[in-house]
């Protein structure tokens, strides 16, 4: 089909959530993605922040292709191996404690916020339920976790929103503070906020609300779903942090490609979700679970060294086109953002994609880039080399 027909039944069959680009692709090799009338693109996007080590990954398409010859999917009613390894390697790699598996970003988050009342609702009895987040934060879509996104435009038309929720400024201390009162149980945060603009946290800031938890026994609970699995060149941004998070949630790297989210909790809250208190169908299932068990066994030390080495690379190449329209390359590893004019961002965008690079924007200003991790050194140069003719 070309990408005239597809669009028209798109159109008539599909709902119109997206303002999807006039782009339709068709399959992927490394770093490299096709459309369907066979025009390529170098992939800085990795779907979102997912496909972390690239497309048809060899060893990905191997374990999911035997494990669905064994067995795709059996419930939570029962025990298996992927999904119990998967678990086992995410807590001895991090010092946490337990996995619960969920299949998304927001399900992962809608896990971390039970857990933290439940935790509160059992040590403190009722009362004491609410979560301060951050302003420009963003933590997903369903009813609670867009009340949990501190941005006004995502409160809107969906009333009633799940209540409990009060919101800081990210980097001032103060202000988290004077959120907190007796009813609060945990405090939630990415430590760069993504769809916010690419903005990484101070670590001063983050060590004091971590402090500040402590002092107050609230959870300290860390949205990882875009900075997780190896994105900002540590396995999870908070190792970068010095800080020990009490929950954690994950998901767009985890699988690979493959759906699934996890929250992770440490210890001293592991017990939190007993029997029949929380729980979902596909989670952990084992199809997917084959998947991040290959990308959990990638992402040694030497792996994430080289996420490092080449984030390095891509934020010091673009900071050196000494372009007057590059106003700040900002993030961690594989996870930047290029600051440009609000005003001319639309059209950058559309220059370099039309020029066969795929990007993201995220806040007002940013233009995104999550390449996926095992992107070459020529598909780097050649992105690079776009991004200098647009950008400079
Ligand atoms: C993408 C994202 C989510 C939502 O994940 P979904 O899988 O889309 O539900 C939540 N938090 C952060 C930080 C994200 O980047």
């Amino acid at each position: 089909m070309t990408y005239t027909e597809l669009k028209a039944d798109e159109t008539q069959y599909v709902m119109n959530t997206y303002g999807r680009f006039a782009i339709a692709l068709d399959h992927g090799e490394g770093a490299t993605l096709w459309d369907v009338e066979g025009k390529r693109y170098i992939d800085l996007t990795s779907g979102i922040g997912v496909c972390c080590l690239g497309y048809n990954n060899e060893k990905i398409v191997h374990a999911i292709t035997e494990q669905a010859g064994k067995l795709m999917h059996v419930s939570n009613l029962f025990t298996t191996q992927p999904m119990v390894e998967v678990a086992k390697k995410l807590c001895t790699r991090t010092g946490m404690g337990k996995v619960f598996f969920a299949n998304s970003g927001a399900e992962a988050n809608e896990g971390m916020i039970k857990l933290a009342r439940k935790y509160s609702y059992d040590k403190y009895g009722e009362g004491r339920a609410e979560i301060v987040t951050l302003n420009n934060s963003f933590h997903g879509r369903t009813v609670t976790t867009l009340k949990a996104t501190g941005q006004d435009k995502f409160h809107q038309y969906f009333f009633p929103f799940t209540e409990g929720f009060a919101y800081a400024d990210a980097n001032d201390i103060e202000s988290v503070k004077a959120q907190v009162n007796e009813h609060t149980c945990a405090v939630m945060m990415e430590l760069i906020q993504g769809e916010g603009g690419v903005l990484p946290l101070d670590a001063a800031f983050v060590q004091q609300v971590a402090a500040f938890c402590k002092e107050k026994d609230l959870l300290l609970c860390i949205d990882e779903v875009q900075t997780g699995i190896g994105r900002t060149g540590s396995l999870f941004c908070f190792q970068q942090y010095g800080i020990q998070p009490d929950v954690v949630s994950m998901a767009k790297g985890l699988g690979g490609g493959a759906p699934i989210g996890a929250v992770m909790a440490a210890d001293t809250c592991a017990d939190v979700l007993g029997p029949g208190t929380h729980a979902t169908t596909f989670g952990g299932t084992p199809l997917v679970c084959a998947s991040a068990n290959v990308v959990l066994d990638t992402l040694d030390e030497a792996f994430l060294a080289e996420v490092v080495e080449k984030g390095e690379y891509i934020k010091n190449t673009i900071l050196g086109f000494g372009s007057s329209k590059v106003r700040d390359v900002r993030g961690k590893g594989m996870m930047l953002g290029i600051i440009v004019a609000p005003e001319e961002r639309a059209a950058l965008v559309s220059e370099i994609m039309d020029k066969g690079v795929l990007v993201l924007t995220a806040g007002k200003d940013a233009i995104r880039l999550l390449p996926p991790l095992t992107i070459s050194k020529a598909e780097m140069e050649e992105a690079l080399a776009v991004l200098r003719d647009v950008l400079a």
